[in-house]
């Protein structure tokens, strides 16, 4: 790409032009159809496995019509920030409802996931406070932590004993947090929670989990990690959002009622930034209503996932130790990894292959992200491909 260029920006230009030739410039792909099992990008229709959309809400009727029906009634944009102008009834409704279908005191919502973290980190911890974070959690949770100013000890992902240990060592702080991840979306695993919640108590230490790839998916009707490990009540704050299994846009930080009132008076995004639309925010409630009404989307992701990871492990493929709908296809090398993803497109399967930095050097995979919107025959035909492609780049026999 040439760009009009002066002395100023000639950087920004020479850092473009070394992504391009390092091939690791993020080309984002245009969809020109709904979200779904299927969709179209380049006029090619293509089986989707790239979406966080696990229970297939994202296009969902109900939704659809909960969302015009709030338009016509209240309109579409917020107005502007909650604490100047007044918030919907709609967000107060639903604050309401998450806080009741995940079993917490209370909560609060903000614009996404991204921006919960932003807010709730910094408004627990500041400086001469420590937070022991997983060493693999999500870049929100990270830039929340380096915003609050709080000293950050990284403890060795998932490892308890670790965070044991580097609780001990650490013997000058104010207060203390503990982050994680609830489940970890590039190898989809889950956190060993009740025991992280046992190290939190025994210390007298904030604790907090991101749920983002929990929530519809783990728990009773896809309450979440917390419900999976019965530990209501004993989390401090719980961070989610509502952009991936609810289908929508969002965050929510649900806990305890002392935290989600603090939040209200000193969550930045909260107090600074606009809330979220009225149609967005009508859709969520929909989907609160639909996951607490019915398990069946949760079961029918559950469903495909366990057969996807089933028929792929008997194909041959090293599938990682996911415990969740997410499959990472272990390749290794990143070069490998994008010609795998690459050829699965050109044969309708779309699929993204993840390298470092987002995880370690040589670990390169394709992240197979299963939804309850994909069918039966989706699913057979991309199993195919997945075969046919893993053979012809002999990573199976
Ligand atoms: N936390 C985690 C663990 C995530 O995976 C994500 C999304 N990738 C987020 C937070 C951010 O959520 P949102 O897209 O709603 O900003």
């Amino acid at each position: 790409m040439d760009y009009e260029v002066d002395r100023k920006t000639q950087w920004i230009a020479d850092e473009l032009q070394t992504l391009q030739e390092s091939g690791l410039f993020n080309q984002i792909p245009v969809i020109e159809s709904a979200m779904g099992g299927r969709i179209r990008i380049g006029g090619k229709e293509l089986i989707n496995f790239c979406a966080n959309d696990y229970l297939g809400l994202a296009n969902h009727p109900r939704l659809q019509q909960a969302a015009r029906d709030a338009i016509e009634k209240y309109g579409i944009g917020p107005g502007a920030v909650r604490s100047i102008a007044g918030t919907n009834v709609l967000h107060q409704q639903l604050e309401e409802r998450l806080a009741s279908f995940k079993g917490a005191d209370a909560c609060i919502t903000f614009q996404s996931g991204f921006t919960a973290n932003l807010a709730t980190i910094p408004a627990l911890v500041g400086r001469g406070d420590v937070i022991f974070s997983d060493r693999l959690n999500h870049a929100s949770i990270i830039d929340g932590c380096r915003l609050s100013r709080a000293t950050i000890v990284a403890y060795e992902h998932n490892d308890v004993d670790d965070l044991q240990e580097k609780i001990r060592q650490t013997t000058e702080y104010g207060r203390r947090l503990i982050v994680t991840d609830g489940v970890f979306s590039m190898d989809g695993d889950i956190a060993p929670l009740p025991a992280i919640y046992e190290v939190a108590n025994e210390h007298g230490i904030m604790l907090m989990v991101d749920d983002a790839h929990g929530e519809g998916v783990l728990g009773r009707n896809g309450r979440g990690i917390v419900d999976h490990f019965d530990l209501h009540g004993k989390i401090d704050v719980e961070i989610g959002t509502m952009s991936k299994a609810f289908g929508v846009v969002g965050g929510i930080v649900a806990g305890k009622r002392v935290i989600i009132d603090w939040l209200r008076q000193r969550g930045r995004p909260f107090l600074f930034s606009s809330a979220m639309t009225i149609p967005d925010t009508a859709a969520c409630l929909e989907a609160v209503d639909l996951l607490e009404s019915s398990g069946e989307l949760v079961q029918a992701l559950w469903a495909n996932a366990k057969l996807m990871k089933a028929e792929m492990q008997k194909m041959g493929f090293d599938i990682g130790h996911s415990e969740t709908p997410i499959i990472p296809l272990m390749l290794g090398d990143v070069k490998l990894a994008r010609q795998f993803s690459k050829e699965l497109l050109e044969n309708g399967v779309f699929a993204m292959a993840i390298g470092y930095p987002t995880v370690p050097e040589g670990k390169a995979r394709v992240r197979v992200m299963n939804t309850a919107a994909h069918s039966q025959a989706d699913l057979e035909e991309a199993l195919g491909t997945f075969q046919l492609v893993g053979r012809k780049l002999g990573v199976i026999d």
